[in-house]
Parts: C-alpha cells; sequence; structure tokens
C-alpha cells in the first residue's frame, strides 16, 4: 500500500456533510441554482479504476503500484447510487451519465443501468441513460449493456495511429479492440454513439483529420465525432496552455478537407458546438472547455465512486452524500424526503463558473491549486 496520490492534491476526503434543512418543499423539477441554471444532468462516476493510464488523466508515474485507490466498502452500492439517482430525477434530472475511472470495471454494471432505467422523471418518461467509456471492454459488454436499457455510449478515442494511441493509454492497449468496441456497439443498436478525441497540442493534433475520415468511412453518420480541448482538470497532468489547441482550430483543419456548416444546439446547456459535414455526411462536434466557456448553461452535477457531490468539474470541496444515505440522526435513517432537501439546498446554493474565473483563478492561485482529479469524478 502507498501513499495517495498527493496530500495537498487529492480531493477524495474534501467533503462536508450537507445539511437537511428542517423544512423544504417537495421536488417539483424546477430547482434552480444561484445563477438560475437548472439541474439536468447527473454524472455518476462508478469506479476510481482503470485499466489505462492515459497520460492527461492518469499518469503513470503518479498512479502506479502504490497508488491507492478507493477500497471497496468506500463505494455506493448500485442500490444507494439508484436511491440517489432517483432523488436527483425528481429535481429534474433527465439524463444519467455512468463514468469512471473505466466504468465497465465496475463488476456487474450493466445491473445498475438496469436498476437505473426502471426510474422515471416527474412527466413519466425514462431518463436519458448513457455511459463514457475507453471502449476496451466494449467489443464484450455492449449487449449485455443494451439489453440492460443503456440507450447510447460515447467511447473515448485519441488517435487511429496504433503507436499514438497506445504511446496515449500508455499501457500499449491496441486502437483496433477500440474500433471493434465502436463496431459492436452500433451493431447492437446503441444510438447515437459518440466519439470524442482529446486533442493535445504536439502530440495527437495531426490525427484529427484521418480520424474524422475514418468516423464517416468506416461508420457512417450515425456516429458523431467530437473534439475536446485538454483542459487543466486534477493537478496532476502538468497542463500547459500552449498544449491546448482551440477548437476554432480544429474545425477550420476538417474545413479545409471535409466542408462545415454550423448546426444550432440540440438542447440547451448542450457542450458541444455542432457542425455538418456540407456533403451529407453526417456531423462532428468541438467542446471548447478553454477557449469557450459555457459555465452559464451548465446544468451538470457529478457524483462521485463514494457518494460525494461535486457541483463544478473544477471544484475544491465535495458534499458527502454518503454520509446521509448512511448515517443515522435521531436513532434513524434519513428519509428520502430529508435527502431530497438537502440535495435541493445544495444546487441552490450553487455558483460555480470555473471555466468563466479561469483566467482570473491561474493568476490568483497558481497552476497547482488544488483540484479533484478526472479519474475520480469522471468527464
Ligand atoms: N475512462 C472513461 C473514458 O476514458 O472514456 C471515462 C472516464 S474519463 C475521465 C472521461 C473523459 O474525460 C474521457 O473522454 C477523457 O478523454 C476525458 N479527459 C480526461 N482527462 C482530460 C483532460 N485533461 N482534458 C480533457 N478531457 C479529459
Ligand atoms: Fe482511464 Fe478514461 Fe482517464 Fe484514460 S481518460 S486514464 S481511460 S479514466
Ligand atoms: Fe460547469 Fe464548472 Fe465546467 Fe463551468 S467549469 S461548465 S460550471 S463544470
Amino acid at each position: 500500500m502507498g501513499e495517495p496520490l498527493n496530500p495537498t492534491a487529492d480531493l477524495r476526503y474534501a467533503a462536508s456533510v450537507p445539511p437537511v434543512p428542517a423544512e423544504a418543499p417537495a421536488p417539483s423539477g424546477a430547482l434552480r441554482d444561484l445563477r438560475g441554471r437548472p439541474l439536468r444532468d447527473l454524472r455518476i462516476s462508478v469506479t476510481d479504476r482503470c485499466n489505462f493510464r492515459c497520460t492527461y488523466c492518469m499518469p503513470k508515474e503518479l498512479f502506479g503500484a502504490n497508488y491507492r485507490f478507493l477500497p471497496q466498502s468506500s463505494l455506493l452500492s448500485f442500490e444507494e447510487i439508484t436511491r440517489t439517482a432517483r432523488l436527483f430525477v425528481a429535481h429534474g434530472v433527465h439524463k444519467l451519465r455512468l463514468t469512471g475511472g473505466e466504468p465497465l470495471l465496475r463488476k456487474n454494471v450493466e445491473h445498475l443501468i438496469a436498476m437505473l432505467a426502471a426510474l422515471r422523471t416527474p412527466e413519466g418518461q425514462t431518463p436519458d441513460i448513457t455511459l463514457t467509456t475507453n471502449g476496451s471492454l466494449l467489443a464484450r459488454k455492449a449487449p449485455a449493456l443494451k439489453d440492460a436499457g443503456l440507450q447510447r455510449v460515447t467511447v473515448s478515442l485519441d488517435s487511429l495511429d496504433d503507436a499514438v494511441f497506445r504511446g496515449m493509454n500508455d499501457v500499449d492497449f491496441p486502437v483496433a479492440d477500440v474500433l471493434q468496441g465502436i463496431r459492436v456497439a452500433q451493431q447492437v443498436g446503441l444510438a447515437p454513439i459518440k466519439v470524442n478525441m482529446v486533442v493535445k497540442k504536439g502530440t495527437n493534433e495531426h490525427e484529427i483529420v484521418p480520424l474524422a475520415r475514418h468516423v464517416r468511412d468506416a461508420f457512417g453518420p450515425g456516429v458523431v465525432l467530437r473534439f475536446i480541448e485538454y483542459m487543466d482538470v486534477g493537478a496532476s497532468n502538468g497542463w500547459r496552455m500552449d498544449e491546448v489547441l482551440p477548437s476554432a482550430e480544429v474545425v477550420e483543419r476538417i474545413d479545409r478537407v471535409f466542408p462545415l456548416r454550423p448546426l444550432e444546439p440540440n438542447a440547451p446547456g448542450e457542450t458541444a458546438q455542432r457542425w455538418a459535414y456540407r456533403d451529407g455526411g453526417g456531423e462532428v462536434g468541438v467542446i471548447s472547455s478553454v477557449t469557450r466557456a459555457f459555465c452559464g448553461a451548465c446544468n451538470r452535477a457529478r457524483l462521485s465512486t463514494e457518494g460525494k457531490l461535486f457541483l463544478c468539474l473544477f471544484a475544491h470541496q465535495g458534499h458527502d452524500l454518503r454520509a446521509l444515505l448512511r448515517g443515522r440522526h435521531e436513532g434513524r435513517a434519513y428519509t428520502d424526503e430529508e435527502i431530497a432537501a438537502a440535495i435541493g439546498l445544495i444546487w441552490s446554493r450553487r455558483d460555480d463558473r470555473y471555466s468563466e474565473l479561469r483566467a482570473r483563478q491561474a493568476r490568483e492561485a497558481g497552476p497547482a491549486a488544488p483540484r479533484i482529479e478526472m479519474h475520480y469524478i469522471g468527464g
């Protein structure tokens, strides 16, 4: 057993127990934060473990054999996750995304999907259920995931070139197996499939056009490729602004080969800007988390593997919902109504907008300010 990653950067323990208001209205689905933003999207991290060591997320030097992952007993059970998700859905969440770590490493994750698929929004709809994966186990698991009620999937894929891909995942994992995972996901009817490429200047930027071409040719318009600006999440990836390739440049490079035209967003709060191929070959998206902040419409909350709620990808502190799920007061467990009221209070006090404030914070706090790690909280 080794020491935690870095006592100043390891924020897994930084969470306060949320107050439970003595009286609160029942969830109405109309919750708003201090900036008027609704709560629509809950990202649930189901494990902090991963079989990849992507250099920008879990660099090997810091996440080696001595790294201490969370013990099994501290993970939320499927019942606890489902209970929490049900309370968020009552508050207006329409979309549940499983992430990690690598979510397909969580044993029987399809059972959790089946439990989540049985939830209903206040309007009586099934919530939109999706999952973000590195694709390594997708060929094997896609049929069971689909049968359990998963509707769609996002696969991370940073390069088509095998050597570049193996270098970026840093465990020598072959790109062919991820491509096969996408094919099987398509065959079993998961749709739409999104493929996310994190673009790191000087590392995989030359793969932008080849990947765009391959996705068009091999998978067709049912698979949407999206380019993500390399972000300063966590404190372990040694992020530098000069390694960010602005999305505007990504669009320009693709447009030179495959002309593009802009598309309207699918939904309010959508993180990606959408572009259609003018020849009808489908669409691509860009997620400009660094160069074009979208905090104004951010309707996402994140639940960590051990039940801590984070209101921003760049939060310094979580809210320990597990303490309520497992805790007792006045000789009894907390009721759903009480936990829902605590969640309502947390969201109603939310004021986060890190990306908008990035420039100012970088000046004030410096690049090494403590932040939650991406493999712990998911994307
Ligand atoms: N392991 C799964 C995967 O890779 O898809 C799910 C978890 S991973 C943390 C979620 C997403 O975050 C992935 O698409 C990954 O590429 C992205 N990501 C991780 N670190 C990032 C960074 N520094 N900047 C931008 N995206 C990042
Ligand atoms: Fe694992 Fe995903 Fe992070 Fe890569 S990005 S190390 S696959 S959690
Ligand atoms: Fe949302 Fe925080 Fe990202 Fe802004 S920086 S879009 S508030 S997660």
